[in-house]
This record gives structure tokens, sequence and C-alpha cells, in this order.
């Protein structure tokens, strides 16, 4: 697997991992730049499949599928930061992988991911520790970080799932009842003011390019709003720091791609809450903002082309449709100031993601 990236022709084929909404968003901006897609996911009727130049209908465990899959490609890339590694190793033999396999390891283990980021300068995470095997390691996690704190899986968990709040002693038990089976780490419960989110590219040649900071609003612990620019930090002086503190975890994982940061805002400052090595739900407002969207700009990463500017001309807010919330299109449709985008899932199951509208918001 080489690391280096050369610029693919128009025409050239873009391997995409993953089926859901954010393969089918990249497979659309691939299109305008009349590069090619090849979808891999384990849906006949994958999101991303509908739109893609060729979609690949097969599990994540099936090596023939996936070396076919990835002969087919000019470069590799993936949508879903909990693919296996071993599916991506084995799509990407031999030719260009973007995001690379030290990000994605990194992302999917919320140990390793903590223990990266404590290390990197100017960038702050809760305290944590490891928590995995017994109920008296766990005991021992939470005694060393305090109350209250947060018990997570160390892998898998995205909205709110796979974690526990451990308010008083007497929690522990119920949150090794639900998440004692899997591997776990301990967080220091962090009292944040609001949710926010930086969404990075970086470009082959290390180029960085970072859209404005975002407020982020969740519901039922599931993205609802994401607004950008967000209004200035609590803390007060400092809002191009985010951007840097992005831009040094870029640096640090040589990383080629959009990244999603999550941060907490704090009367101390930024702490980061996890990365994604992706697009990222919180970066879909660019895709109505006048600039690149963050899906075109993980495209021209991947591909090696420049990137493209990261400045939006007006300020948008992003809502999700969630479930039944899609039910309403006929009405999104007809309301002017709503730019509505629909993601082809059939079933309206609760929970999960069916669409979003960007509207300005100045
Ligand atoms: P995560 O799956 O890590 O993104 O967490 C989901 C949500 O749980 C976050 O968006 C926060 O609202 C909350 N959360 C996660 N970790 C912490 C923490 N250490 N302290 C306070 N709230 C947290």
């Amino acid at each position: 697997m080489t690391d280096q990236l050369a610029a693919l022709s128009p025409g050239s084929t873009i391997g995409i991992l993953g089926g859901g909404q954010l393969g089918r968003m990249l497979a659309l901006a691939a299109a305008r730049l009349d590069l090619r897609t090849l979808t891999y996911g384990t849906g006949a009727e994958d999101p991303a499949g509908q739109v893609s130049t060729r979609h690949i209908h097969a599990p994540y465990d099936d090596d023939a599928a996936l070396a076919r899959f990835g002969a087919s490609c000019d470069a590799i890339t993936y949508e879903w930061e909990s693919i296996p590694v071993r599916a991506v190793e084995i799509a990407g033999a031999g030719r260009t992988v973007a995001p690379n396999l030290t990000a994605l390891r990194t992302a999917q283990d919320r140990l390793l991911e903590k223990r990266f980021l404590s290390e990197l300068p100017g960038v702050s995470v809760a305290p944590f520790r490891d928590a995995s095997g017994t109920i008296d390691a766990l005991r021992r996690a939470v005694a060393e970080i305090g109350l209250p704190c947060v018990a997570k899986t160390r892998r898998g968990g995205y909205d709110g799932k796979g974690q526990a709040m451990i308010r008083t002693a007497a929690d522990i038990a119920a949150a090794w009842e639900t998440l004692g089976g899997h591997a776990l780490i301990v967080e220091g419960f962090v009292d944040f003011t609001r949710e926010a989110s930086i969404v990075c590219a970086r470009g082959q040649d290390g180029e960085v390019c970072a859209y404005p900071l975002t407020e982020n609003v969740h519901r039922d612990h599931i993205l609802h709003t994401s607004t950008a620019p967000a209004a200035p930090s609590v803390h007060g002086g400092d809002d191009g720091r985010p951007g840097d503190i992005a831009r040094t975890i870029a640096d640090a994982l040589d990383y080629v791609g959009v990244i999603g940061v999550e941060l907490f805002d704090t009367a101390e400052g930024w702490v980061v809450n996890e990365i994604a090595p992706r697009v990222h739900n919180s970066g879909h407002w660019t895709q109505d903002a006048g600039c690149t969207d963050q899906f075109e700009q993980h495209i021209r990463a991947v591909a090696g082309w420049p990137l493209g500017d990261c400045r939006p001309a007006w300020p948008v807010r992003m809502t999700n449709l969630i479930g039944e919330d899609a039910a309403d299109w006929p009405t999104l449709a007809r309301d002017p100031s709503a730019r509505l985008h629909l993601y082809g899932k059939t079933e309206a199951r609760p929970g999960r993601k069916m669409g979003h509208v960007n509207r300005r918001s100045g």
C-alpha cells in the first residue's frame, strides 16, 4: 500500500468502502469532477450504490469481492469508520488508500484515540483510563477519574450508544451490566457549555483547509442541527484555535482527506471529544454555503487534486431529518428557503438518518 498519492485524471475510479449516505454524497461530488466511483456495501439498495457509477453488494469479510473491488479502483477511501481494517487492507493492497490505516485504527479505538490526542501539543482531552476486563478494573478506573464520569466501549459506539453515565458508585454495576462484555474506557465528565466541531481537509501535499467552527445541537443523542460559522466561544478570544487543533491532528496522522473533530466548549478552553476519519454529519451545511463542500474536498484530496475553498459565502444551518421527519418532504420541497437532501432509504426506522435540510441562517 503506498501513502503517496498521484493526481488522478478525470475518468479515473475512486473506490468507496461503505454504502451509506456519506458514500452517496461522495459519489455525487465525484461525478461533478468526472471521477467515477465504485461503492462497496452490504445492501443491494444501499444509498451510495443508487448513485455511484458501480456498486458491489457483498459482506466485508468476502475477500474475493474485496480484491475484485480493489483491482477496479485507482484509489480507495471509506465512508464508515467501523469498517473492518482487514477489509480495507485487502481492498487496498498495492494501491493508494486515504485516509491511511493509522488514522482508521486510531479512530476505531477510543483508548488509542485518547492516547494519541493527549500527546499532541495544544490538544486537550478529558482524563481517561483503560477499564477493560473486570468490574474491578471499572471500579478502579472510576476511582482514579472521579465522579461523575462516563464509561464507553472502546469500539463501535456512536450516537450515544455504547456508553453509560456514572454519577455515583451505585451506577457502576449497571454500567458493567450493559457494557461489561466489551473493552471499555472511563472518561471524566466534561462540563461543557456547548458542542462544536471542526471539519478539515488535508491534501496529499499537506495543504490544510479548515471550515469555520460549527455549533452542534443533539436530540436524543443524535445530531439535530449544525450551524456555521458558530458564535464565538465562551472562553473568548481564541476562535482560531479549533482550526489549529484540527491541523495539528491531521498533520500528526499524515492525513489525506476530510476529518471531523468533535469538540466541547468549556470555561477552561476547547476539549476534543473524538475524531472521525471521514466526511462528517456536522459538515453537511457546506453543500449549500457557496464554497467547495466537504464531499468534493474529500474526493479532491483522495484524488490528489488541490483543495477547494473552505470559506462559506453565508452562514448555514443544517437540520437532520431523522426517522419520520423525512415524511415532511412535500412541505420542505415547497419551502424556498430549504435545500433538501434525501438519502434514498426506504424504511424510516426511529433514529435513522433519512436526509437533511440546509437553510441560510443569516
Ligand atoms: P460520543 O459517542 O463520544 O460522541 O458521545 C456522545 C455524546 O455524549 C457527546 O456528543 C456528548 O454530548 C456526550 N459525552 C460524551 N463524552 C462525554 C464526556 N466525557 N463528558 C460529558 N459528555 C460527554
